[in-house]
């Protein structure tokens, strides 16, 4: 169970674990431990302290202020309901037992923190012990939940925030492997050493596009390897002078960067995304579980799709999931079903949620889907036949009759359909979900005469 305040015995068990941290990390000369929170925009943010510090963060936190609940892409701060002041001050509390040496920069570590108030209760705006809360609470009703972040991005070449894609092989193309040997040998190298499990590498379709999946883990952790995987992803990419982009849209025209969620979850060790006799293999359990994901999917876009950049890439026929509907292994459905293959489904059938990409903050985004399939199971919501075509080709009339929800088409849209949706707002507690709604509307305010090539621009190198 997570805490939710820092009580003598926590901070006791805290200082225990500092010591076998530093104790380990001084094996490998780090002289600095970057300890990093995602931010309410996806953007991560960080405050370092030195080993001999470190017993002291875990114990009593980083100092760290609010305010940062309130930045928006471009570092400026709106001025929000819940968040946007510059008064007061939190703690940032490192999560020392997630501690990794960071192979890509000589003499860092690393550790993701929890978020704490100066009274030692849980931050309300902590996105890492929401998406705890989430999973604990799926596990007192009797499910386990397991999930990888895809990540695809981009490279680039040094020299300007003009894109000049890295390689120039085709989409899949082993060119492109070729082209970049050295940086994705020294990625693979990087990953391995610091104990991230990958599944697959490849070259994605758009130009300078590559794609990384790695093995599936309980929430919280495949949340951190997320932030992991990503700032390994660019600390290599500058030792071979490239430029990294995690932007869902690099470029105005073509497809984006997709930041797919996969989802299984068990009761009892069993596996309720395969092995059944629903549609695609589903169970009982696991169909409830999608419904519940597929009717929240339009509160669910202001976290899984961040950015103005992000609707731009949320496009029919891109690949992207942009119709709220689900199929068996279609990739124009926001929710797409695994199976997997004959002999293999009791255990790996899985569900991807496609619709959502790299600018969101991996806490936020599996904790909310987690609510939203949670609430799916407790209310026993029915899930509507699977579509096998690309919905793209389909009449508004089909749609509706084959009941495609429309998904919201831009941030203002996002932030009422969060408002709007009373199991996400309870999941995330009134001061995170208003501070959400407010960043999109407020981001949708900072972009609102930008062209779609000024608005590539200016999330191009952000994330
Ligand atoms: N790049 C696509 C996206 O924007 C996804 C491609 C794929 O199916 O892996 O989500
Ligand atoms: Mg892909």
């Amino acid at each position: 169970m997570h805490p939710t305040s820092m009580t003598d015995d926590q901070r006791t068990r805290r200082a225990v674990q500092a010591r076998g941290a530093t104790e380990r990390l001084s094996t490998h000369d780090i002289v600095g431990v970057a300890v990093t929170w995602v931010d309410n925009s996806g953007l991560t943010r960080v405050k370092t302290v030195p080993p001999a510090r470190l017993e002291h963060a875990a114990v009593w936190g980083i100092g760290a202020s609010p305010v940062f609940d309130a930045f928006l892409l471009d570092d400026s701060i709106m001025s929000g309901r819940h968040a946007g002041s510059p008064v007061g001050d939190l703690r940032l509390h490192p999560d020392l037992d997630k501690t990794v040496v960071l192979a890509a920069q000589p003499g860092w570590a690393w550790a993701p923190a929890d978020r704490y108030t100066q009274d030692g209760d849980v931050h309300p705006q902590c996105a890492r012990s929401f998406l705890q809360r989430m999973t604990d609470g799926l596990r007192a009703d009797g499910f386990t939940a397991l999930t990888a972040l895809e990540v695809e991005w981009t490279v680039g070449r040094e020299g300007g925030d003009d894109f000049v894609p890295a390689c120039t092989g085709p989409a899949y193309g082993m060119t492109r492997v070729i082209e970049l040997s050295d940086y994705a040998r020294d990625l693979l190298s990087a990953l391995a050493i610091q104990g991230v499990q990958v599944d697959q590498f490849h070259p994605e379709y758009g130009a300078g596009q590559l794609e990384l999946s790695v093995a599936a883990q309980d929430p919280v952790s495949a949340a951190d390897t997320n932030v992991l995987v990503r700032q390994t992803i660019r600390a290599v990419g500058m030792r071979h002078q490239l430029r990294t982009s995690f932007s869902p849209k690099v470029l105005p025209d073509g497809v984006g960067n997709g930041g797919h969620v996969h989802l299984s979850l068990s009761e009892d060790g069993t596996n309720q995304m395969g092995g059944g006799d629903r549609p695609g293999g589903l169970r009982a359990t696991g169909a409830s579980f999608v419904a519940g994901i597929l009717a929240r999917l339009p509160g669910l876009l202001a976290i899984g799709a961040p950015s103005a950049a992000s609707y731009l890439r949320l496009v029919p026929s891109h690949w992207a999931g942009a119709f709220g509907c689900w199929g068996v292994e279609n990739r124009e459905t926001a929710i797409r079903l695994i199976p997997g293959s004959a002999g293999s489904r009791e255990w790996s059938a899985n569900v991807e949620v496609k619709c959502v990409d790299t600018a969101a903050n991996p806490y936020l985004l599996i904790g909310a889907l987690l609510a939203a399939g949670r609430a799916g199971m407790a209310e026993g919501t029915a899930l509507p036949d699977p579509i096998e075509v690309d919905p793209a080709g389909m009449s508004d009339q089909e749609r509706s009759a084959r009941g495609v929800v429309e998904l919201p088409g831009d941030l203002e849209s996002a932030a009422a359909a969060l408002e709007a949706d009373p199991v996400l707002t309870e999941a995330l507690g009134l001061e995170l979900s208003a501070t959400i709604a407010d960043l999109r509307r407020a981001e949708a305010v900072l972009t609102a005469q930008l062209s779609p090539a000024a608005i590539t621009d200016l999330a191009r190198w952000k994330y």
